[in-house]
């Protein structure tokens, strides 16, 4: 029905204006002057009782009056594909599972694309960052021991990139003791080999050049081919950083059987990297602070000498509480790799056998006046 013209008659009005304000009474309709007659309202009104009918014939499972005889069944079966859609996503925990790790596995295979192109175009820092992010989401133990692996070739490569900085005031020797206090060693450096499990040549010799039978119960030279100093602590003593530098390692080490206690370990370990000035340039070393209960600094995070970085543990492989402190020197080396020596130098007749083997360094003494941490009776062993 269209406007109300002026032209109609009074009667006409009237009835109009009455039905118009049943609406609005009815209703709720307020849109003067359109029409709104009473036969589109009747249309709603038996959509919404169609409406109410379907919703009681899908409830009571009865046909309402004027329901379409098709409408139920395509409905309920809407609502059973529903139901057992929802039913396979729940009973099935693989479905979700499978989902995850497909994600999961596309965004490895874009990380591992990303290394690859990061390693082209010698981007290390990038490159050791997708492979701390590719060692958290790998759960593949092989895969994460060939990570760890990988990341120390990255980490040379990068070393060797990166321009020295300017000598600093540090120079040699460069070492203040790495704990407060006094504690036993219970183990020297092996000049004889420093090779960890790759010695095994069965002897061990000290810095002041006496030859012992390595020996798990001998006072003081107890692992062949040990590549550091250890002491004896409680757990939970604090470690300082041995000297100002840059951490360049915090975490486990690689998974590795461990034949001392007949299983597989990762210890927790720092290794701080510092940068000095030397007679001969400037020049590299790193400490390592192995078998740690917990560790303080983060990777990255630049210290200073005395700094707490961690506690002491019994973590890897370990026989006891005790520190595992090594230093390793990155330049002046036979092989041009990063090798480990004796901070205490060599004290022992002719030269020090590790300073000529091809996979050797020079030792120096490394510690500060009155900071190097008493050997006790190992440096004059009975
Ligand atoms: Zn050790």
């Amino acid at each position: 029905m269209g406007l109300v013209s002026p032209g109609v008659t009074g009667r006409l009005t009237e009835t109009l204006e009455d039905e118009n304000q049943r609406m609005r009474n009815s209703r709720g309709v307020v849109n003067q002057g359109r029409c709104t007659s009473p036969k589109p309202t009747r249309q709603v009104e038996g959509k919404r009782n169609a409406l109410r009918r379907w919703l009681y014939a899908i409830v009571h499972g009865a046909q309402g009056r004027g329901l379409p005889k098709v409408t139920p069944p395509i409905v309920a079966t809407l609502l059973i594909f529903c139901a057992l859609l929802y039913q396979f996503v729940n009973i099935s925990p693989g479905f979700a599972q499978g989902l995850r790790e497909s994600a999961r596995g596309k965004s490895l295979v874009g990380l591992y694309s990303q290394l690859a192109r990061a390693v082209d175009r010698q981007d290390w820092r990038q490159a050791l960052r997708l492979v701390d992010e590719l060692h958290r989401q790998e759960k593949e133990v092989a895969q994460r021991y060939d990570l760890e692996g990988y990341r120390l070739q990255l980490e040379q490569r990068a070393y060797a990139a990166e321009p020295l900085l300017p000598p600093q005031p540090a120079t040699l020797p460069f070492l203040h003791q790495p704990f407060a206090g006094v504690f036993p060693v219970s183990n020297l450096f092996d000049h004889d080999l420093p090779l960890g499990e790759a010695d095994n040549n069965g002897r061990f010799l000290t810095l002041q050049g006496q030859v012992w039978i390595p020996n798990p119960l001998h006072p003081c030279g107890k692992s062949d081919g040990h590549t550091g100093y250890d002491w004896e602590m409680p757990i939970g003593t604090p470690i300082l950083a041995a000297a100002a530098g840059r951490v360049s390692l915090a975490r486990a080490e690689p998974e590795f059987y461990c034949p001392l206690l007949g299983r597989s370990v990762r210890g927790l370990r720092i290794r701080i990297l510092h940068e000095l000035a030397s007679p001969t340039g400037p020049e590299r070393f790193e400490t390592l602070y192995a078998h740690l209960s917990q560790i303080q600094v983060r990777e990255g995070q630049k210290v200073f000498p005395g700094e707490v970085i961690g506690l002491s543990g019994n973590s890897g492989c370990s026989g006891g509480p005790h520190l595992h402190f090594e230093v390793r020197r990155l330049e002046h080396t036979n092989s041009g790799q990063a090798a480990a020596v004796d901070p205490y130098g060599w004290q022992g007749s002719g030269l020090d056998p590790w300073s000529l083997h091809s996979q050797g360094a020079e030792s120096l003494w490394l510690w500060q006046v009155g900071q190097a941490p008493s050997l006790g009776s190992c440096w004059h062993p009975l």
